[in-house]
């Protein structure tokens, strides 16, 4: 949800005026640099992705060794991925303390800040983004982006996830004059809702397209008449309730006309997608993400989910975290963020049954495909 322009007006507006303080400022090398490494990548995933894929993560495990007093009591000596034991969200939280690089990054202070909603994308302690999770599938979490995994992002949404037509540039689509509709949580820090205020914030007016802010905690029914009043072109929502809206659709009692359908957050389950494209037809794009790391996997053309395998490593494994084959589901997964160096995500639990495709898919990118089939229900 990064990358390019968006002027965002609060349609509910519960936290009152944003904040005059400064988002995280923009980190134009970051960008550069993280957009031509992804590029290269997306056009050789095998080479140029794997050696990016290794440099990343021995940095990662070097710094996560010498800087972050958790994992260094963890994993005394670990040298390499395996080395280190899989960590629950619950685990980090409890030791969130001693989890990330700048010792400034306290439970206290993440939570003081967060308890602002008014804050929402404001640099925190000069230079990060702060989001929270919902915590729907655990604790809530709090996650902190610096600019690498912050430019990580941008370029991946840039790059991949919104350029399954490539005819679309990434600001094509933001900034063609559309008007796009964000359903989701709005009164917090949640980490969709920090993203576009962020995007905000970072990006010259001039390039900024319209988002409307709609809370998903409205009555279904008042959520339908004010975006039935908004006509927009593109809704960005979860699965769950843009699923709510297409039924009402199909009954008669909501009137949308859109462009495209942008899903990301939960997993999109096949009924879910008939049901989408047949209230809404038009272009659906889906991607898999979590608080965790904010896109984790993009839907190409054909409809299959890509994991950004430069950037995360997703571990399909069983309820003992030995590894299962390709083409077999998953107990749980767990997650390495490549990108983030200051809070380092080392193999955490993200809950989610996965399958990796073991066929090729027909849009030809060799990064590899996989399938998400929701919450194992452990955590
Ligand atoms: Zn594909």
């Amino acid at each position: 949800m990064a990358g390019s322009s968006a002027e965002v007006s609060m349609h509910s507006d519960p936290g009152g005026a944003s904040s005059a303080h400064p988002a995280p400022a923009f980190d134009t090398w970051q960008w550069l640099q993280a957009c031509h490494e992804t590029w290269q990548a997306t056009l050789a995933p095998d080479e140029v992705g794997g050696r990016l894929r290794r440099s990343r993560l021995a940095r990662l495990i070097d710094t996560a060794q010498r800087d972050s007093p958790l994992y260094a009591r963890r994993s005394p000596g670990a040298h390499a991925l395996h080395d280190f034991a899989p960590i629950t969200r619950a685990e980090l939280m409890q030791q969130f303390d001693d989890w990330a690089t700048d010792r400034r990054i306290t439970r206290r202070a993440a939570e003081a800040f967060v308890a602002d909603a008014r804050c929402v994308a404001d640099a925190w302690l000069g230079r990060y983004l702060l989001w929270t999770s919902l915590g729907t599938s655990g604790p809530p979490g709090l996650f902190v982006q610096d600019a690498a995994s912050l430019a990580a992002y941008d370029a991946i949404d840039a790059l991949r996830l919104r350029a399954a037509d490539p005819a679309q540039a990434a600001l094509g689509l933001w900034g063609l004059g559309r008007r796009f509709a964000y359903v989701g949580a709005i009164d917090d820090h949640h980490a969709r809702h920090a993203s576009i205020e962020r995007l905000r914030r970072v990006v010259p007016a001039a390039w900024a397209p319209q988002v409307e802010m709609f809370s998903a905690r409205e009555p279904l029914p008042r959520l339908a008449a004010q975006l039935q009043a908004l006509q927009p072109g593109v809704l960005i929502a979860d699965p769950g309730c843009a699923s709510a809206l297409a039924r009402l659709q199909l009954q008669g009692a909501l009137h949308l006309r859109l462009d495209e359908l942008w899903l990301a957050g939960e997993p999109l389950a096949a009924a879910q997608r008939e049901l989408l494209h047949s209230a809404f037809g038009g272009t659906l794009r889906h991607s898999y993400g979590a608080s965790e790391f904010h896109t984790i996997a993009f839907e190409c053309a054909h409809g299959r989910l890509h994991l950004n395998a430069d950037w995360v490593i997703l571990e399909a494994v069983d309820e003992h975290h030995h590894p299962v084959p390709d083409g077999a589901l998953s107990h749980t997964a767990l997650l390495t963020n490549l990108a983030n160096l200051t809070q380092p995500l080392l193999r955490c639990e993200l809950c989610d049954r996965i399958r990796y495709v073991p066929e090729p898919c027909p849009c030809g990118s060799t990064l590899p495909v996989i399938e998400v089939q929701g919450r194992s229900g452990t955590h």
